[in-house]
């Protein structure tokens, strides 16, 4: 008998979590780790092989300088250290999905060592990650087993290979564990990931498309019991891995089920088995995979067909001038730049709409207008339809036309939601849907003037108390023209005229 997960929060209270992550991201060079094969997602099955990536005897790997350089630039991003000498490994187990039956990697002396990567909290809290290392490998094959349940091996009919995958450069991230984070555990887990995509993204050596498999996450976690004294004389137990998990929100709730599962179990007594684990969205809970209670024997040792990279410190140099703005100090130069505080900006970021908002500004919009369109009547919709902003059939262009018509007053905001609503639905740019639709405020004065005659004199009680200096009644006669105009009068004039006119 397995026991219960135990509620996260007494889990908390009664134990105190560690967690690591390795993450692999696969670099965007034009060609392989190894080989002169193109790296093309979606590319048919087995069409972008060779002799080197499909592991035939003979066949010599030849190091690929761009995915070397990314790795680089990656290191100096985490100030890391790059030492002098980086050899590669080979790397041994078998299985269908490793051609040549090891796999080329890094062992002793990776091309990034040390470093680290501050995460900021969505209350604005910051906590330094440290990190171990960074090494570069060739990705496996990918194995889609047939049959059986739930794309597993076990169970399966037969499984394809494809080889498309075998030699894509990847990059994997390792931490040190990070300890002290208690209840917020598994949101500091996910901001690392998150952050550490940021700066992929920013430095432009990955795609980083989690749901596509270009970056992805193996988060490890154990736990300890709370003492009265000398905590950190309390060993972590027994630690899960939980393999390839593939969002950032998946990443958050694996690590706080991993936290309830262990504790469950060291609550009633029962052992935490070091394995790795599988995380299942649906289920919302992790299940046993591999088990690694002994470690295994991979039989490392250098691999003599590849001489070590000994990159020219003057590259190096280089390479550290020529990196981009890093996304912490842009976020706090866009804050200041458009005078956001950093919960805007912050909210703006986790809404995915800062670099929306920055495309829509050199559009030519203000910052505020910007923001407003995207974080407001735009995260409606998106979130209405459960889709990121992105996904919208609308351009930073459109926002940035919608929003110069309001500000030249051609359109009340009103009039912009039914003109945005358009656009979403496929009609063209605002300007055209408002062109279209008709939409444009009646700034007429006297088609303004006859519209305010006829409801004063279908109101005669209402202009009376007016007059008599219930200045406030006056919204019910605004209320009449604006119907009477089909919203698209600026109601403020429409005041404006009618006081003018009851001379008030
Ligand atoms: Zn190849």
């Amino acid at each position: 008998m397995t026991a219960l997960p135990m509620d996260f929060d007494l889990a908390i209270e009664r134990f105190d979590p560690v967690f690591g992550i390795e993450t692999h991201v696969e670099l965007n060079t034009r060609t392989k780790l190894l080989c002169p094969c193109p790296t093309t997602f979606g590319a048919p099955p087995n069409t972008q092989t060779c002799p080197a990536c499909l592991g035939l005897p003979g066949a010599m790997p030849v190091l690929n300088a761009a995915a070397v350089e990314s790795a680089i630039r990656l290191g100096l991003a985490l100030g890391s250290r790059i030492p002098s000498v980086s050899p590669f490994a080979r790397k041994h187990y078998f299985y269908p999905d490793l051609a040549k039956d090891y796999q080329i990697t890094q062992n002793v002396n990776p091309i990034c060592i040390g470093g680290h990567l501050d995460v900021e909290l969505d209350d604005g809290e910051v906590v330094r990650v440290e990190i171990d290392h960074a090494h570069m490998e060739e990705d496996a094959a990918k194995n889609t087993h047939i049959g059986g349940t739930a794309g597993r091996i076990h169970g399966a009919d037969y499984t394809l290979v494809d080889y498309n995958r075998s030699g894509m450069p990847l990059i994997e991230i390792v931490t040190c564990p990070v300890e002290g984070t208690g209840a917020r555990v598994a949101e500091v887990a996910r901001a690392y990931v998150a952050a550490l995509r940021e700066l992929v993204l920013a430095l432009d050596i990955s795609d980083a498309r989690m749901e596509q498999g270009s970056m992805r996450a193996d988060v490890n976690l154990s736990l300890r019991e709370k003492v009265a004294v000398d905590q950190d004389k309390v060993p972590y137990g027994k630690r899960s891995e939980t393999k390839n998990v593939n969002s950032l929100r998946a990443i958050e709730r694996a690590a706080r089920s991993e936290v309830c599962r262990q504790a469950g179990l060291l609550a009633a007594g029962e052992p935490v088995v070091q394995e790795t684990r599988h995380w299942h969205e649906d289920i919302d809970a992790t299940t046993p995979g591999r088990s690694k209670e002994h470690a295994e024997d991979y039989r490392y040792f250098p691999e003599p067909d590849l001489v070590p990279i000994v990159p020219d410190p003057a590259w190096i140099e280089e390479l550290r001038r020529g990196l981009p703005e890093l996304p912490a100090a842009r976020r706090r130069r866009l804050a200041r730049e458009w005078g956001l505080s950093d919960r805007e900006i912050r909210d703006a970021v986790n809404a995915g709409a800062l670099e929306l908002i920055d495309a829509t500004v050199k559009a030519g919009a203000t910052a505020a207008a910007a923001r407003k369109w995207w974080m407001g009547e735009l995260a409606r919709v998106a979130n209405e339809r459960g889709v990121g902003l992105e996904e919208l059939a609308i351009t930073a262009n459109d926002v940035a036309e919608l929003a110069a018509l309001v500000a030249d007053g051609q359109l009340t905001d009103k009039l912009a939601r039914q003109a945005l609503a358009g656009t979403l639905a496929g009609e063209g740019s605002p300007a055209a849907v408002a062109a279209a639709r008709g939409l444009a405020v009646v700034s007429d004065d006297s088609a303004l003037l006859a519209a305010i005659d006829e409801a004063l004199v279908a109101m005669p009680d209402v202009a009376e108390k007016v007059r008599g200096g219930k200045v406030q009644a006056i919204g019910a006669i605004v209320g009449a023209v604006m119907k009477a105009t089909r919203g698209q009068a600026d109601a403020a004039k429409v005041r404006e005229l009618i006081a003018s006119r009851l001379g008030v």
